[in-house]
């Protein structure tokens, strides 16, 4: 039998003036009592937005729900920790590995808030040279052409010109919209996010729909950029988009991009334009009865939840009602859905930060999501956030599962049930 340790005990025992029984001041071994240097802990809580990583009470609960940690060593209180023990968080690739997914904020008793932390952070970073190559490359893409992709923005609206139905451009127009398309970088020129933006516009043409884009007078919503460090960045952005806004008549904005519905209803108010804003799933789930469904899908289909639609912005039931309204489909869902999903890694800059992260992790975050998936015995991994069709088609090559899971938009489900497009499901 193990031995008892004996309890070090003082029968009286004087602290700050209140005496203690025995009793009450019984320990099990003296205690080693280590006094940290708190200095490089408080450089980063200094910060205006950064003071909340001081309330971290080592918990763990983040760590238990980080995805990052699922494929690495990283979560806010390990953050807490090495900053703690004098690792500085400025120069520390911790910084970088951050997706701004919002799932930590969920559960953190102390309301340790990385959405104020990781940008006000790396803000100060990016100004002393220490983020990565690829993230500052995106940043001067955006800076110059309005897009982190680095095309020419008079590109911007050439996906429309294949649409097969008009798309307005509004300053061509000439005329008040119902609803400003707001189509934002990789739906207007990624090859599979010019797929999803074609479904879409089929979908406007065949309910009816009075809308119009700004084609090439349209910038990056900018949060990304503002979540990855580059604050003055965003604000260019937004005053630049909302300039040309404000020209137009319409009702109501609608968005592709979850991070562009997340910019137009949490910071462009900041800066003067406010405007009801929806994505483009909410409008459409308010339609449901008028599409005229004609070919079922008869797929096992999961959905991912973005983080910057579900957790940041609420929104987890209209991309469902969608998806269950298409026949045939059969809508799986993931253990780690609605406020717990998994993160795809595209948030927070995690988009051009790819290479840096993929080496220091022991997979990408979307290559965990399609394992995901395929454990789940999805053939179709559907998705609404337009960095996703592509961060998923990669990682279901680089995982081995071509040809076993289709990445598709919801826009391109709904379009190809209703004979609209002819989608690869
Ligand atoms: S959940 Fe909050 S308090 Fe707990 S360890 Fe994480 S950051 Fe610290
Ligand atoms: S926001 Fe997401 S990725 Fe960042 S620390 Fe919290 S749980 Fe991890």
């Amino acid at each position: 039998m193990a031995e008892k340790a004996t309890p070090i005990e003082l029968e009286v025992a004087v602290v700050n003036g209140v005496e203690l029984n025995g009793h009450w001041n019984r320990i099990f071994e003296p205690r080693v009592i280590s006094e940290y240097d708190l200095s490089v802990l408080e450089e980063v809580t200094a910060i205006p937005g950064a003071e909340s990583l001081a309330y971290c009470y080592q918990c763990g609960k983040c760590t238990s729900v980080c995805p990052v940690d699922v494929v690495g060593d990283y979560s806010p209180r390990k953050v807490f920790r090495r900053t703690q023990l004098g690792i500085s968080l400025f120069e520390s690739e911790d910084l970088w590995l951050c997706t701004t997914c919002s799932d930590c904020l969920r559960v953190c008793p102390k309301e340790v808030n990385m959405i104020d932390i990781m940008p006000a952070v790396r803000e100060k970073a990016v100004m002393d040279g220490h983020a990565p190559q690829e993230l500052l490359s995106a940043f001067e893409n955006t800076a110059r052409y309005g897009n982190p992709l680095g095309e020419p923005a008079r590109k911007r609206a050439e996906w429309s010109k294949g649409a097969g139905v008009a798309v307005p451009i509004m300053k061509d127009h000439k005329a008040p919209v119902d609803v400003l398309w707001f189509v934002e970088c990789y739906p207007a020129y990624h090859p599979r996010g010019q797929d999803a933006s074609v479904a879409l516009a089929r979908i406007l043409h065949s309910l009816g729909v009075d809308f119009g884009i700004l084609g090439n007078e349209e910038k990056c919503s900018g949060d990304s950029q503002r979540m990855a460090g580059e604050a003055g960045l965003f604000e260019m952005l937004a005053e630049d988009n909302i300039k040309v806004l404000s020209k137009y008549e319409f009702n109501t904005l609608m968005v592709t991009d979850p991070h562009a519905f997340n910019a137009f209803r949490h910071e462009y108010p900041k800066f003067g334009g406010e405007w009801p804003t929806y994505h483009y799933t909410q409008l459409l789930a308010g339609r449901i009865g008028e599409m005229d469904f004609k070919t079922p899908i008869e797929r096992r289909v999961t959905f991912h939840d973005p983080c910057y639609l579900g957790r940041h912005n609420g929104e987890y039931e209209a991309p469902r009602a969608l998806l269950g309204a298409i026949p045939g489909l059969e809508l799986v869902e993931m253990g780690r859905c609605r406020e717990n999903a998994y993160c795809c890694g595209g948030g927070g800059g995690g988009m051009w930060m790819d290479s840096f992260t993929s080496e220091r992790l022991t997979m990408r975050l979307s290559e965990r999501r399609v394992r995901e998936a395929v454990e789940y015995g999805a053939e179709i991994l559907a998705v609404t956030c337009p960095y996703e069709v592509s961060r998923f088609e990669d990682a279901v090559k680089s995982t081995g599962n071509a040809g076993k899971l289709k990445v598709l938009d919801i826009a391109e489900l709904l379009a190809h049930s209703m004979g609209l497009v002819e989608a690869n499901v």
